[in-house]
């Protein structure tokens, strides 16, 4: 397993949003997170990458990193943690004073310390692999919705994450501009990147994900590969869930 959470909570003051969540990521598979607002989808996320701080539970990377949340864990841990995985957010998150290609070399320089001139050829490559090669001089506010969240994956990508994670990567987007993104995604998926993704999109999920974790009310409900979870779920849970958007 590329990944293990063993037992993640996290609340929010009094609010309890994860409730102990076993969950296991293997190297090259496609993980989609499904369930309904509110449950807790986009909080685990974050806490894979310790965007937020779980209050309990581990982490651990295969052999290579393993930590407890137990006890404040120490900056170098964090930033370790940080170090494995790219976050791809719903709203894109951009620099705006920043051109795409000064945004995809922003993590490889400031947070990798990696050489400028080896770091924009790979800028540009990855603009050039989610097709912006075009683009790459233009600001955030130039772009649609769409090209900039390929951005927002290019720059993810640049830091060469171990996980891929994706957070509702195409729910800001009209429709029409959906398909752009995903298709990078899915690109990725076949090229045999780690991801997780939590995603609206049960079609676009049922194509690319090896494995399906639905989770409501902070606990993971059910799991399993698509054809299972989706098209015969067994807790009444899941199938409400999934009846309610058919
Ligand atoms: P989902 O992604 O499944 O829609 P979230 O993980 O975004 O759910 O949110 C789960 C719950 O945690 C919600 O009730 C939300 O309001 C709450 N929550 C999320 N982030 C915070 C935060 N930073 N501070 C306080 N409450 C939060």
């Amino acid at each position: 397993m590329l990944v293990s959470v063993q037992n993640l909570h996290k609340s929010f003051g009094d609010l309890d949003v994860l409730k102990g969540i076993d969950l296991s990521i293997e190297k090259g598979s496609v993980v989609a997170v499904i369930g309904p607002s509110g449950s807790g989808k986009t909080t685990m996320l974050r806490c894979l990458n310790a965007l937020e701080m779980p209050n309990k539970g581990t982490i651990q990377f295969e052999q290579d990193l393993r930590i407890s949340f137990d006890k404040m864990p120490s900056k170098k841990e964090i930033l370790q943690l940080r170090r494995k995985s790219g976050m791809v957010f719903q709203s894109y998150n951009l620099f705006p004073h920043k051109t795409a290609i000064q945004n995809v070399m922003e993590g490889p320089i400031v947070v990798q310390k990696k050489e400028k001139a080896v770091v924009q050829k790979l800028a540009e490559n990855l603009l050039k692999k989610v097709g912006l090669e075009e683009k790459m001089h233009l600001y955030p506010h130039q772009l649609s919705g769409g090209q900039q969240q390929r951005v927002g994956i290019a720059r993810a990508l640049a830091i060469e994450p171990e996980l891929m994670l994706f957070d509702e990567p195409t729910s800001a987007l009209d429709p029409e501009i959906v398909g752009e993104v995903l298709t990078v995604i899915r690109d990725l998926a076949n090229e045999g990147w780690t991801m997780a993704i939590v995603t609206h999109e049960l079609k676009f999920a049922e194509e690319v994900a090896d494995h399906i974790v639905f989770i409501d009310g902070g606990y993971i409900v059910e799991q399993g590969p698509p054809a299972e979870i989706l098209k015969n779920p067994k807790e009444p849970r899941t199938k409400q869930f999934l009846n309610r958007l058919l």
